[in-house]
C-alpha cells in the first residue's frame, strides 16, 4: 500500500496517541500529507513527536489544536487546512473518550461529554469534510472518490456494555450517522465507511492489559488469541481510504480478533 495516498490530505482527529497516532504514521508512510489533531495545549508535545516521528520517517504533516466538540474550532481547523493545502482528501474521525459509571450514578456532564466529544464532534468535523469534498468534487489525479470519511466506532456499536451507556450509545449513534450520511452521499463520490476496533492496546485501555491477570482475562474476549495494535487499525485504514476500497460504502469494518464472534457461545449455549 505504499504510495497509495500519495498527494491526499489528511486530517486524523485525536491523533497525539493511540490509535489515532498509528493511524496518522500508516497513513504518511502511505504517501499522504496528515494533520495530527490534539485537543488541548497539554496535548501539544505529544502531537509534536507524533509528527516528529512521521518527518524522520520520510513523510509530511502538521499538528492542529482543535477541540472537535466545539463548532467555531472544528471550522477553524478545517478552513486552515485548506488555506494551507487547498482542500481536504480523508477525515479520520477517531477523537474518542470514555466516562464510565454505573447507569445510575451517571451524571449528565459525564453523559454529555462523552456524546459531545465521540458523537457530535464526528458530525461537526464530517460535516466540514462533506462541505469541502462537495465543493472540490472528483479530482482523478489524486482519487476515484470526491473524499473519503472513516469514523471510529467500536465493537460497542453493537455489543452492549454495562457500566459504559454513554459510550456505547456514542458508538451505536455513530454506526447510523455513518450510515445515513454514506447513503446520502454516495452519488457524489464520497465514501463513508467506520472501523470498529476490538481490544487494542492503548492509553484508553490500559488497566485491560497492564498486568498478564488483566490481559488473560481478556483474552478470554478474543477467539484469535491476541490482543491488538495499533497497527492493526493503521493498516485498516490505510486500505479503507484508499482507491483499493473504491466499491466500499457505508460499511463498519471490524477489526477485532473475534470479538464480535460471540466467543462465550464456542463452549456453551
Ligand atoms: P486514546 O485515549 O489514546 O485516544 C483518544 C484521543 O482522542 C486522545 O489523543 C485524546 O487527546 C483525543 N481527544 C479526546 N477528546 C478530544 C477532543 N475533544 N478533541 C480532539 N481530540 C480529543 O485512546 P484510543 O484507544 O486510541 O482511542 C481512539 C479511538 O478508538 C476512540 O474513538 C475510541 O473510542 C476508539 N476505540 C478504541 C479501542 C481500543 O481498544 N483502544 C477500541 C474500540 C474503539
Amino acid at each position: 500500500m505504499e504510495n497509495a495516498l500519495t498527494g491526499q490530505i489528511a486530517i486524523v482527529t485525536g491523533a497525539s496517541s493511540g490509535i489515532g497516532a498509528g493511524v496518522a504514521k500508516a497513513l504518511a508512510a502511505a504517501g499522504a500529507t496528515v494533520v495530527v489533531n490534539h485537543p488541548v495545549p497539554a496535548t501539544r508535545d505529544a502531537a509534536e513527536s507524533v509528527l516528529a516521528e512521521i518527518r524522520s520517517a520520510g513523510g509530511s504533516g502538521t499538528t492542529c489544536l482543535c477541540d472537535v466538540s466545539k463548532e467555531p474550532e472544528v471550522q477553524k481547523m478545517f478552513a486552515d487546512v485548506i488555506a494551507q493545502y487547498g482542500t481536504v482528501d480523508i477525515l479520520i474521525n477517531n477523537a474518542g473518550l470514555q466516562r464510565d459509571a454505573p447507569f445510575q450514578d451517571m451524571t449528565l456532564e459525564q453523559w454529555n461529554y462523552v456524546l459531545g466529544v465521540n458523537l457530535t464532534g464526528q458530525f461537526l468535523c464530517a460535516r466540514e469534510a462533506i462541505r469541502e469534498f462537495l465543493r472540490r468534487g472528483v479530482v482523478p489525479s489524486r482519487s476515484k472518490a470526491a473524499g473519503k470519511i472513516i469514523c471510529m466506532s467500536s465493537v460497542h456499536e453493537v455489543i452492549p456494555w454495562a457500566g459504559h451507556a454513554n459510550y456505547a450509545a456514542s458508538k451505536g449513534g455513530i454506526m447510523l450517522m455513518m450510515k445515513s450520511i454514506a447513503q446520502e452521499f454516495a452519488p457524489k463520490k464520497i465514501r463513508i465507511n467506520s472501523i470498529a476496533p476490538g481490544a487494542i492496546k492503548t492509553p484508553i485501555n490500559h488497566s485491560a492489559w497492564d498486568t498478564p491477570a488483566a490481559e488473560a482475562k481478556l483474552l478470554e474476549l478474543i477467539p484469535y488469541g491476541r490482543v491488538g495494535v495499533v497497527e492493526d487499525i493503521g493498516k485498516a485504514a490505510v486500505w479503507l481510504a484508499s482507491d483499493d476500497s473504491d466499491y466500499v460504502v457505508g460499511t463498519t469494518l471490524f477489526v477485532d480478533g473475534g470479538m464480535t464472534l460471540y466467543p462465550g457461545f464456542s463452549t456453551n449455549g
